[in-house]
């Protein structure tokens, strides 16, 4: 990874994909769940940091996307950091892959009705072999 300034561009499509839509250095309302302050990101060693009133220390732009998803800071792992950091690139437009779409039958918005009703007897054997097991 370079300098701040080296990828700034990069920088600049995370940060409006987090819905930030001041230039890097300014302050702007805080994004974090429940925060009611000023935000500003500053230039780190070979990156950006977030910060804020309750964040003194900052936080990187993928821990940013976590706690928006996660409605609230909490901790996060670093193989836990690396996946969002890869969603807010994905957000941004600066990966080419797309996400992989997994159909799990009977869950999710990805699910149609037909698909609910063709598992739907596999779902019910499954449910019936846990309660006898
Ligand atoms: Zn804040």
């Amino acid at each position: 990874m370079g300098s701040a300034g080296a990828r700034s561009s990069d920088t600049a499509a995370r940060v409006r994909a987090l819905g930030i839509d001041a230039p890097l250095g300014r302050s702007f309302a805080c994004i974090l769940p429940g925060h009611d302050h000023a935000a500003r990101l500053h230039p780190a060693t070979g990156f950006w940091r977030y910060h804020c009133y309750d964040a003194a220390e900052g936080f990187g732009l993928a821990e940013v996307r976590a706690y928006l998803a996660y409605d609230g800071i909490r901790r996060i792992s670093p193989v836990e950091a690396v996946r969002w950091r890869e969603r807010l690139d994905h957000e941004a437009g600066l990966l080419d892959r797309d996400p992989v779409r997994l159909l799990v039958p009977g869950y999710g918005a990805e699910c149609g009705e037909a698909d609910r009703e063709r598992h739907r007897p596999a779902r019910r054997a499954a449910r019936s072999a846990l309660a006898s097991g």
